[in-house]
């Protein structure tokens, strides 16, 4: 079916990310203060009959691809609870999970019953103090040993998101390349994005994602593979004979806003049309009134801005609107 939810871009909206929480287990320095966090309290979070009745809501208007991001997302309890209940919704046909993979191993098997389809985890090194650095506390191995559970649990390929960072983790990519060489992963390396606060140091971070390529062109043959399902904004790549593929996701120095086709639902159950800016829509108070519910998705979409201001923001120039002030882990990445 079409998707109902066009812009005034001329975009069609058939994705959703729903932040299912804003807590989480770890504190990576580029998305959350290592100190100072507000939670929103319990009783402000959707509940998981309120999501499933907004995306029922939604589905009807073309929403087929859900993906469920936090905070942390495996830290809320029951959560294949909730995907169970969304994949029973008629047109819903995807449902991704973006995790930073601390409680896979416990839970891979038991999400893929419910109806999970696809993983994301987040690993931004391979090393176990820097990403106990970088994650103020991780621990490598448990999001080594998710992995392998998602493996085992059947989910293929298995999506890692490394954000790169100069100084931080650069040195890595090879490493990170190699482990598509025997394993269906793809690596999709992505920039840094200054979202909230994400770090007074962000412009001393940012790497643009040429590197990779570079780093890559040093030592492998490898083309660009077209489109992998569910790689979204992703450039996609093989290295010759590799079994995984890497992406680059580049929203900052080559946006992809030409081809968005995401809403965004927060935990609190704001709708936000774009992950840069403040603009939100309190959706909580219509669930249960579906023509309510849609008719401010309408409302959203039709204000969805062309673009975000990110290259502005990195070049230090004027912009034009307020940009979002929630940090990445209050909007779902
Ligand atoms: N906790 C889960 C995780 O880490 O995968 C899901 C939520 S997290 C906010 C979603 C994604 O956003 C992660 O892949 C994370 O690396 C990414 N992210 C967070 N802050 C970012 C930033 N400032 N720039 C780029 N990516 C960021
Ligand atoms: Fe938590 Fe994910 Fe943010 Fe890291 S990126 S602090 S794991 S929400």
């Amino acid at each position: 079916m079409e998707s109902k939810l066009m812009d005034p871009f001329g975009r069609v909206h058939d994705y959703l990310r729903i932040s299912v929480t804003d807590r989480c287990n770890l504190r990576c320095v580029y998305c959350m203060p290592e100190e100072g966090m507000q939670f929103e309290p319990t009783e402000r979070i959707l509940s998981y009959e309120e999501i499933t009745s907004i995306v029922k809501a939604l589905a009807p208007l073309g929403i087929r691809k859900l993906r469920l991001t936090g905070g942390e997302p495996l830290v809320r309890k029951g959560l294949d609870q909730l995907i169970a209940m969304l994949s029973a919704i008629p047109g819903i046909e995807d449902i991704a999970l973006t995790t930073n993979g601390i409680y896979l191993a416990a839970y891979a098997d038991r999400l893929k019953s419910a109806g999970l389809t696809r993983v994301n985890i987040s690993l931004d090194s391979l090393k176990p103090e820097r990403f106990a650095r970088i994650t103020r506390g991780g621990k490598v191995d448990r999001v080594l040993e998710g992995i392998k559970a998602s493996q085992r649990a059947g989910f293929q390929p298995i999506k890692l998101n490394v954000v790169l960072m100069k100084g931080v983790n650069d040195d890595e990519v090879e490493d990170f390349l190699r482990m598509t060489l025997e394993a269906p992963i793809d690596i999709r390396f992505i920039e840094y994005m200054p979202i909230g606060d994400s770090g007074g140091n962000w412009k001393s971070s940012y790497l643009p994602l040429e590197h990779v390529l570079k780093t890559c062109g040093d030592k492998w043959n490898y083309e660009s593979c077209g489109d992998v399902y569910g790689n979204g904004p992703a450039d996609s790549y093989r290295i010759a004979g590799a079994a995984g593929t890497f992406g680059l996701i580049h929203p900052v120095s080559s946006h992809f806003c030409g081809s968005c086709n995401r809403l965004r639902l927060t935990a609190d159950g704001n709708i936000k049309p774009c992950l840069y800016w403040s603009d939100e829509y309190n959706v909580r108070p219509l669930v249960g009134d579906d023509k309510a519910v849609q008719d401010l998705f309408y409302k959203a979409l039709g204000s969805k801005p062309e673009t975000h201001d990110m290259v502005k923001a990195l070049k230090g120039q004027q912009i034009d609107g307020t940009p979002t002030l929630r940090h990445m882990s209050q909007i779902g990445g």
